[in-house]
């Protein structure tokens, strides 16, 4: 079945987690107390959440870019950092998040469904939690570990919560064009010039609704005598309307085209009911247009609950109002079509790897190996120590030789730079080594 499909991009970036502080106790006496610099704490994640309060993308088209707050650096008298808030996405119901490649990574099938987009970074420890026997004064703490960070696509197949039915030039375009705030962008519909309109209604919190709600009004043009047979296009559009949840019969009061209102209405109950007879117990309203131009409220006798007229501006709010509650209504009620029952949750990778970046230099890549060297002073021989006890821990010399790392090679893993020495089947990293000069240095923080 032909369908609307709605696209945005999304950048998620989590919070960075605080830095752990390097202080020491002052006492009285004593020239230089325990360590008791406080961790910090961590950052916020970034999580997408389905709501039926929002029916398109359209929020995300000029602003893509969603951010947690940052965990706040620890302290002296081991003072933790304040933890940094988590931000929730609102998304449709039915978004489908796709990572960079293109491939599902996660879908939103119900109201309420979530998924972490982006983990906060974890706070760093305090030089406090670096004391032990051998290390009475740490004077090196933890760096923050940096919050991850993803550019997705969010896609949605979009469902008009609104179907306006009418004969043409009633008048269906116009009022679209004077509700809706913006017109989603639209792709996969094979029919480019007659295409339905689309338009999305934003209503803010306090228009008596809780929060901002959005909803799809479609303009399904060429409905007309004999759609119900296939007759044109017709049948095509008739399809949209099977999956709208509220229905718009939209008459012209002033019946420019011949036709008498109670006779256009009655011309379009039919079409609908020998289409498919439920749709006939859809939720609708009838709504007559073009109230400027007549002048004897009678309406022919049509039962009309509404009247408006998108040159003057009679009835439109009230009309939006009306729409949004019966919008609310039906979502809470039952969802028209079936969706898909799978959730593909599938986590990012975190292993470690390392890549030849030009002949002797080498770049281990992946967050562990970041966590890794992430301390505050890497020029502190203890620091380095632990450094290397971790690296040893994950692997990197085997992952490095693997990628054809020789002796006096220069690796890189994230700002610190080094040169690696691999010492007999029992590896081990030397990042000092000789020749002397080529410690450890720290690198600018790159920017990614
Ligand atoms: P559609 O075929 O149902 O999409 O109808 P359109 O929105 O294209 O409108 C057909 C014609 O009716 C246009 O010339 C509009 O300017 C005019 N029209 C639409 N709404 C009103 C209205 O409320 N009052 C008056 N006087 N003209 C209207
Ligand atoms: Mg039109």
């Amino acid at each position: 079945m032909s369908s609307f499909v709605d696209r945005a991009q999304l950048h998620a970036k989590a919070g960075d987690g605080g830095a752990g502080a390097v202080s020491f106790r002052r006492e009285a006496h004593v020239d230089r107390g325990g360590p008791d610099g406080g961790s910090g704490g961590s950052g916020g994640d970034v999580w997408v959440v389905a709501t039926t309060n929002q029916a398109s993308l359209i929020g995300f088209r000029d602003h893509p870019h969603r951010r947690a707050t940052d965990g706040g650096h620890g302290a002296s008298k081991r003072k933790t950092g304040l933890t940094g808030s988590d931000l929730e996405v609102p998304v449709p119901v039915g978004t489908v998040i796709r990572d960079r490649s293109g491939d599902v990574v996660c879908d939103l099938p119900e109201d309420g469904d979530r998924w972490l987009v982006a983990k906060g970074g974890r706070g760093g420890r305090g030089n406090a939690s670096f004391l032990s026997n051998r290390r009475r004064a740490p004077a090196f703490g933890e760096q923050g570990e940096r919050g991850e960070e993803f550019w997705l696509t969010l896609e949605l197949k979009l469902v008009a919560d609104v179907a306006i039915v009418g004969f043409p030039n009633v008048g269906k375009s116009t009022l679209i064009a004077s509700v809706s705030a913006a017109k989603p962008k639209i792709a996969d519909y094979p029919f480019t010039t007659l295409e339905p309109h689309l338009g999305v209604v934003t209503i803010g919190g306090g228009a008596g609704f809780e929060s901002t709600t959005d909803f799809v009004v479609a303009d399904i043009p060429g409905l007309v005598e004999g759609a119900a047979e296939g007759k044109g296009l017709g049948h095509e559009f008739l399809r949209h309307i099977e999956r709208a949840r509220v229905l718009l019969i939209l008459l012209d009061l002033a019946a420019t085209g011949g036709v008498a209102p109670a006779t256009q209405l009655a011309v379009l109950l039919d079409e609908l009911g020998r289409y498919q007879p439920d749709l006939l117990d859809r939720p609708r309203l009838v709504v007559g247009s073009k109230s400027d131009l007549i002048a004897d409220r009678d309406h022919d006798g049509a039962p009309i609950d509404l009247v408006i007229s998108a040159v003057t501006g009679e009835g439109v709010r009230v009309l939006v109002g009306r729409l949004a509650e019966m919008v609310v209504q039906a979502r809470s009620v039952a969802v028209p079509a079936a969706r898909p029952a799978i959730v593909i949750h599938r986590p990012f990778p975190e292993q470690i790897a390392a890549q030849r970046l030009a002949p002797g230099v080498f770049e281990v890549i992946g967050r562990a190996a970041e966590r890794a060297v992430g301390l505050s002073d890497l020029t502190d021989d203890q620091a380095l120590d632990v450094v290397l006890a971790r690296l040893r821990r994950l692997g990197v010399d085997r992952v490095l030789a693997r990628a054809g790392a020789r002796d006096g090679d220069e690796v890189r893993i994230a700002d610190l730079e080094f040169t690696w020495y691999r010492y007999g089947p029992d590896s081990s990293l030397s990042p000092g080594g000789p020749p002397v000069e080529a410690g450890p240095r720290r690198r600018p923080r790159s920017t990614r």
